[in-house]
């Protein structure tokens, strides 16, 4: 009924696409042999080893995150190989699952679907491994279908104090360019990320980041797939063949364009637009909650990410709250991915390209449906979000 004019995707990935990415890649097919295209392509690595606080190596893939997932794992783990999975809902777990059908041994520490990760419980588990079989620790900034955030650099700091010298591995698909992340001053050795969600680009490209001791692990390894072999990839002499054939040609004018944006906002103040837009959001999610079934997922403000939340209704609710958001003010809301009963769950994505006025038009629209819907609930979220972005915009 009011859902004519322009519709809106609030989900965690892919993203709202700027205006600006729309138009970088509104041309002709560039010539992939020679030329502008692999300028555009050279610049792209300062920044994106920016974005992810890095002065080591990236290898750019045609593919989404699974395929990065996998990318990042075949260049260090092989059959027989052992990782330790930190698992804060169905994200990690996945990537755990793409080891195991590398003949990997997974072993896994699950911390719940509302927890980050516990430190104490990583020594423990790495001073446990007298024999050093655990080769590599995999982690997430930030779980998309919990929105629990992780503690990354407390990670590295358990694995120091329990003395092991596994690899730790990060994914920061859901986070990068939206919640801080200091790859190289935290001590992560490998990071993964993909294009469709902090990055406002469409998706179809990856990336692997790398440092050293990673690469020093790849180069033990005898056999890595040539698709996922970031060797030569990071080959600037063989820049042209950076792909192994064609080039994601639109995603490279696309992406090019993000990262200006990024640059031009500043990497620090994009963080602390995110921060005070989930800010806004969490007042609005305590007051619907003051009454009524809804729940935020994850209850301590220091372990929620700043890009995607999950919150949770009573059973079948959440659909009926997304189909009516939907079909009725053309607002997408998430899935309840992962999680059961699915029906009761549903998340919101904030990442990317989100500004004031996008968040309270969803929120809005959230506090309609449940008025429309008859959910009970707290009275007053749409004034208790304007309030935090009018204090946080005098600062
Ligand atoms: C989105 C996401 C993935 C999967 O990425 P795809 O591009 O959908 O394959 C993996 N990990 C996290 C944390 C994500 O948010």
């Amino acid at each position: 009924m009011f859902a004519n004019g322009l519709s809106y995707l609030a989900i965690p990935g892919p993203s709202v696409m700027p205006e600006r990415v729309l138009r970088a890649m509104h041309r002709a097919a560039p010539n992939i042999y020679t030329g502008e295209l692999h300028d555009v392509t050279r610049s792209l690595i300062p920044d994106l080893k920016s974005v992810a606080g890095t002065a080591h190596n990236v290898a750019i893939y045609i593919g989404n995150g699974h395929g990065v997932w996998e990318a990042a794992l075949s260049n260090v783990i092989g059959a027989g190989d052992t990782v330790l999975v930190l698992a804060t809902g169905r994200f990690c777990v996945g990537w755990g699952e793409m080891a195991e059908g590398l003949g990997a041994t997974v072993e896994t520490i699950d911390f719940g679907d509302s927890d980050a990760v516990d430190l104490a419980q990583v020594e423990a588990a790495l001073r446990a491994d007298t024999q050093g079989r655990i080769k590599a620790v995999l982690t997430v900034l930030v779980d998309t279908s919990t929105g629990v955030l992780n503690d990354i650099k407390g990670v590295r700091a358990a694995m120091d104090a329990a003395g092991h010298d596994a690899l730790l591995m990060c994914d920061c698909i859901a986070s990068l360019g939206c919640d801080e992340y200091r790859m190289d001053d935290w001590g992560v050795d490998i990071t993964v990320a993909a294009s469709q969600k902090g990055l406002m680009t469409p998706p179809g490209i990856g990336f692997v980041w790398f440092n050293d001791t990673a690469d020093a692990v790849r180069g033990t390894i005898s056999q890595v797939s040539r698709y996922w072999d970031w060797r030569p990839r990071v080959d600037a002499d063989e820049y042209w063949k950076f792909f192994d054939g064609t080039a994601p040609t639109h995603h490279i004018y696309g992406l090019r364009e993000a990262l200006d944006m990024i640059a031009e906002e500043g990497l620090e103040a994009v963080w602390a637009r995110h921060a005070g837009l989930a800010r806004a959001i969490w007042a609005a999610i305590d007051v619907w909650s003051s009454a009524g079934p809804m729940e935020i997922n994850v209850a301590d403000e220091a372990a929620r990410s700043r890009a995607v939340t999950s919150l949770k209704l009573d059973e079948g609710q959440s659909d009926a709250l997304r189909a009516w958001c939907e079909e009725k003010m053309g607002v997408t809301l998430g899935i309840g991915l992962g999680r059961t009963p699915a029906s009761a769950y549903f998340r919101l994505g904030h990442m990317g390209h989100v500004n004031g006025h996008m968040v309270l038009g969803f929120l809005g629209t959230i506090d309609a449906g449940l008025k429309a819907l008859d959910i009970p609930h707290g009275r007053g979220a749409l004034e208790a979000a304007s309030a935090v972005l009018a204090d946080l915009s005098r600062g």
